[in-house]
């Protein structure tokens, strides 16, 4: 079994990444930094996901000898000039919960009719060794804000983002649902492709 680090501590990053990953025929083990209680956070200061998803995927990899992958993402809200973007996670502050995060959202957006709510999740996903960053992918999954939480899965913005063509929020979908269709699910798809090349191809032996 190869160890695979995912570079985040966000507890429904984790799942969803483990879910996506689980669901293939790589054979890996899956560890997250809340393995590596000791390695500190990770700055996210860079001014892009992909910047940040770079950073982290080659900071966790240096930190545990190991392959990692680090996950940025946020959500881009065209009324807000793509706010919250890559502050998504410390939106309404340094400590922000999910749900003060989507109260100051539900404020900004107070006089925004639904149909001039569009937006879109983003994601970036990096892959590194701990010499190097192998490769970093995009996706993403337009839709539109509605105007209050609705459904209990997910995490972050779910109960507040429809996809487009979907009548249910991302927390109101059975979570398999959100898993195909989401950002992450779209840069999972091109992450695991250029994992499953890196892993058996020849010369990559120092990090298995
Ligand atoms: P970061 O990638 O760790 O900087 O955090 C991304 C932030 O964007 C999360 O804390 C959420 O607030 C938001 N976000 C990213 N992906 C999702 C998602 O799939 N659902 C809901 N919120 C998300």
């Amino acid at each position: 079994m190869i160890d695979l680090v995912l570079a985040t501590r966000n507890k429904g990053k984790v799942r969803e990444l483990t879910g996506m990953i689980r669901g293939t025929p790589l054979e890996l083990n899956i560890l997250s930094l809340l393995d590596f209680p000791d390695i500190p956070a990770i700055p996210e200061d860079g001014a892009t996901f992909r910047a940040n998803a770079m950073y982290k995927a080659l900071a966790a990899a240096k930190a545990t000898g190991k392959l990692s992958m680090g996950d940025d993402s946020g959500l881009e809200i065209d009324a807000l000039a793509g706010q919250p973007g890559v502050l998504s996670a410390r939106f309404a502050g340094e400590k922000a919960t999910d749900s003060e995060n989507n109260e100051k959202l539900l404020g900004l957006l107070r006089d925004i009719p639904e149909r001039q709510r569009q937006a879109r999740f983003a994601c970036c996903i990096a892959l590194a060794n701990p010499e190097r960053v192998i490769d970093v992918v995009e996706g993403s999954c337009p839709g539109i804000l509605v105007e209050k939480e609705r459904g209990g899965a997910g995490f972050g913005y779910d109960p507040l983002f429809q996809p487009l063509e979907y009548h249910r929020t991302f927390a109101e979908l059975p979570p398999v649902v959100k898993n195909r269709i989401s950002h992450r699910a779209k840069a999972m798809e091109k992450a695991l492709m250029i994992l499953e090349k890196y892993l058996y191809s020849p010369g990559n032996d120092a990090y298995r």
